[in-house]
Formats: C-alpha cells, structure tokens, sequence
C-alpha cells in the first residue's frame, strides 16, 4: 500500500513541477513513506533523517535552493509531534490519511517563518480518495489499486487500527474510474489493496453496499484488464460471493494470499484473530472447491506470547495440511502501545529464531515442489519488462510465480503461452509457444 500511496503522492505533486529523482542530493524535496510494522521502525526512520539531516546541511552550505524534509505513513502517524521534537530539520510530516493536503502543507513549509515544522496526522471527515488527482500512465503492466483501508479487527500484536484508523471502503464508481484510467494507461493486471481487502464493503451507484466478490465481477467487465488479484484478505472476511468469483471470473488469477498467523486454536485465540484452525480450514477447502489449481499463500507470526512447542507444532501440521505456494513467515516482535507487547510468558529470542528456521524450511520446501509441478506445463504469462539478457523478458504466471522468458519478439504488457521449462526455488524459465488465451494484441500504446 505504500507503493500504491507513493505513486498517489507523486502524482499529487506533479501539478507543482516535482518529478520523481534519482537520489537525495539532487532532490528539491525527499519523502520518507514510512511503515511501521515491523521492529524498530521508528529508529530506523530516525537514522535516515540523520543522513537526510547531512545533505540538506550541504545544500545550504553550498547555497542552493533549502530542501524540504517529509515524513509520510504510519511512523509519521504514530510519532506526531515528536518526530518534529526530535527531528527538528524535518518540515512536514503526514499521516497516510492526509498525503491529499500536501500541496498546501509544502506551500507552508516554504513560507518564511514556517514555525517548528508543519504536522497533518489527521483522520479527516471527508476521504482523501476524493482529493486524488486522475492516475498518470507510467508504463506499468501490473499496477495497485486501494479499495480498502483501515482496520477494525485489531489483532493484538497489531498496529493497523491505531495508525490507519477504521476500516473504510471507497465507493465502487471511484474505483470502477480509476481501473479505467490505468487500463487506459496500458494496465493489465490489477492489484487490489487493502488492510482488510476482503472487508470491503462500499457503495454502489444506487447506494446499495458491494462486497469484494461484485466489485471483482465488474471490474472484470473493463475491456483490456486481463488479470485481478487482491491483497491483504483475512478470513473472516471470506465470504460465499467472493468464493464464487473465485469460480467464475476468469480474470480473477487462481492465486490467493490468506493469512492465518498460527495453527494453533490456543493462540488465535490470544491474537484475536476471531476464527479458529477448523474455520479456516473449510475456507481453504470450499476456495478450491470453487478453484481447484487455486495456489495460497500466508503469513505467520512464530513466538508469540505464550506459544508452547505444542502450538508451533500445530502451526507447522497446518502447513502440511493446507501446502501453500509461497509464505512470509515472521518472528513476533512486540509493537509499542499494543495488547501482546504486555503479555506474559514472552518466548525468548533463541527459541523464536529456531521455531522461524524450521518454518521456512518447510515453506521452502513446499514453495520448490510447487515450482516443480508447473514445469512441463505450458502457461499463460503476463510479460511484463525486458530481462537482464537479450531475448529475455520477465513475467508471471496466474499463479504469481515470476518466470524468465526466451522470447524472439515480445510485446511488454502481451499474454503469451509460455512452455515451463525448468524452475528454481523461487522462480521459473520457459519460452514463449504462443499467444496466450488473453492475448491482447498489438497495444499501440506500447513500443
Ligand atoms: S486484521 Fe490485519 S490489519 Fe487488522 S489488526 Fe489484524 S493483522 Fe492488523
């Protein structure tokens, strides 16, 4: 989402003359998008405000135009007025609420006497979705689109619903334009985005509520859009219209991120994440009933509070159960100002490092032997820019699987029919046999 956030700003800012650079020292402004997710999120932002600190020092020195400092996301959101206290170099800082009020908030920074830095880490009324500017064609294939934010289920080892605020679904005619304007700009496959992707619930042009599995039917109906995926879902959320689309809208590629943290009812319990191992079990069941070559993947959270050998163990038979295609997988790091960071019988550092390793062991291993059962295949292949080699060009499977392609002539932004040839842990090769059955033509958009 930060990407898909950056990419907004950038656009936000086009208007005013800034452009993308290439490094900081040429920069008339830098942004720091922040994320706060992960441990020591803050310091690590802070230590890169002391490099930043050093160039816009040179660039006075050497008596150029001040370069202005900002700090977006959720580390702005969650330090606030601190981060302008400790940092005081730093002009602007933002919440990712509020990057639509940039504009004016780099009209204050630049005013003489703008005093101390200026702070917006507001939730305003009104969405910042209406404020955007249209999407600029940038050349991608494969873009992100934010359908959803925000977050109400709170997990309690998260930070989400204190930093992204409620949950909040844009309207579908918002997003049915935005779609159009990126297909119109040479996307081809679409990322929907989300915290809660699968929660979204937003309002349709007669006002009635829609939930993922319509908006996915309809955005399927764009001409020229040949893939849809979605991220981040949870599985409360799962519900029979989206099972469905899973079954039906062949533009919904066969792929699908679903976390479930832990394998264990004890400790979904203790994370709050409001089902148990059975329910999510029949979730994944009833997807690849709808979708049987349906490939999943997951994250996890080992050494939570609390989680014996017992629990880990169940984590890792749920692995063996369900056999995902790819995982992130994480050790518990405790998030100031949430529910888990004061819980008792924390798992010491040594037993969190050894239950992680035995993890991605065997998510590796099942990532390999996912890899292998589609060499052999030929598959449709979203190609998406030259390789590092001649004659070569890289892509994705449906099933999100980055291959290198031999190709003789290709189109960027074209489905071809690619013969898998051999495979990696985490990647595949193959040549293109033909267009692919979404073949899309000559784009005359495209070189
Ligand atoms: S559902 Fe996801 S975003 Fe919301 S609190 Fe849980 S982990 Fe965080």
């Amino acid at each position: 989402m930060n990407v898909y956030d950056s990419a907004r700003m950038s656009e936000i800012l086009a208007p005013l003359g800034y452009a993308p650079g290439e490094n900081p020292e040429s920069a008339d402004m830098v942004i720091l998008n922040t994320c706060h997710i992960r441990e020591k999120a803050s310091e690590k932002v802070y230590s890169e405000l002391g490099r930043l600190r050093n160039v816009k020092d040179r660039r006075a020195e050497e008596g150029r135009a001040p370069m202005v400092i900002a700090v977006a996301g959720c580390v702005a959101q969650a330090e606030g007025e601190e981060m302008l206290r400790r940092a005081p170099f730093v002009d602007i800082v933002l919440g990712p609420q509020a990057y639509h009020r940039l504009p004016e908030m780099v009209a204050r920074a630049h005013r003489a006497g703008a005093d101390g830095g200026v702070l917006n880490t507001d939730f305003p009324i009104d969405s910042k979705f209406d404020h955007l500017p249209d999407r600029q064609a940038d050349h991608s294939v494969s873009a992100f689109l934010s359908i959803q934010e925000g977050c109400d289920k709170f997990c309690t080892f998260c930070v989400v619903p204190y930093t992204r605020g409620a949950e909040f679904s844009r309207p579908v005619a918002q997003i049915l334009e935005e779609a159009r304007q990126l297909v119109d700009g040479g996307v081809r496959e679409l990322t929907l985005l989300g915290q809660n992707v699968n929660a979204y619930h937003g309002l349709d042009e007669a006002g009635g509520e829609t939930g993922l599995g319509s908006l996915v039917g309809r955005l399927a109906d764009i001409g020229g859009l040949a893939r849809i995926r979605y991220t981040t879902s949870h599985p409360r959320d799962v519900d029979a219209s989206l099972i469905d689309a899973h079954g039906n809208v062949d533009a919904l590629m066969p792929f699908l991120h679903l976390p479930v943290q832990s394998g264990s009812d004890r400790i979904l319990e203790a994370m709050n994440r409001g089902h148990d191992v059975a329910r999510y079990m029949d979730i994944v069941n009833e997807l690849r009933t709808a979708r049987p070559d349906l490939a999943l993947s997951c994250d996890f959270i080992v050494g939570f509070p609390g989680e014996t050998e017992t629990d880990f163990e169940a984590t890792l038979d749920l692995v063996r159960a369900v056999g995902y295609s790819q995982a992130y997988s994480f050790k518990f790091s405790a998030r100031p100002g949430t529910p888990a960071a004061g819980l008792p019988r924390q798992v010491p550092e040594d037993v969190k490092d050894a239950r992680l390793a035995r993890l991605r062991a065997l998510l590796d291993e099942q990532q390999y032997d996912f890899n292998t059962t589609t060499v052999g295949r030929t598959l449709d292949v979203l190609l998406e820019r030259p390789g590092r080699h001649p004659g070569q060009v890289v892509g994705r499977t449906p099933y999100n699987q980055a291959v290198h392609v031999t190709a003789e002539d290709f189109r960027v932004g074209s489905i071809a029919n690619v013969a898998i040839e051999s495979c990696k842990p985490r990647s595949l090769a193959g040549r293109v046999v033909g267009p692919g059955s979404a073949w899309l033509g000559e784009d005359p958009r495209r070189g």
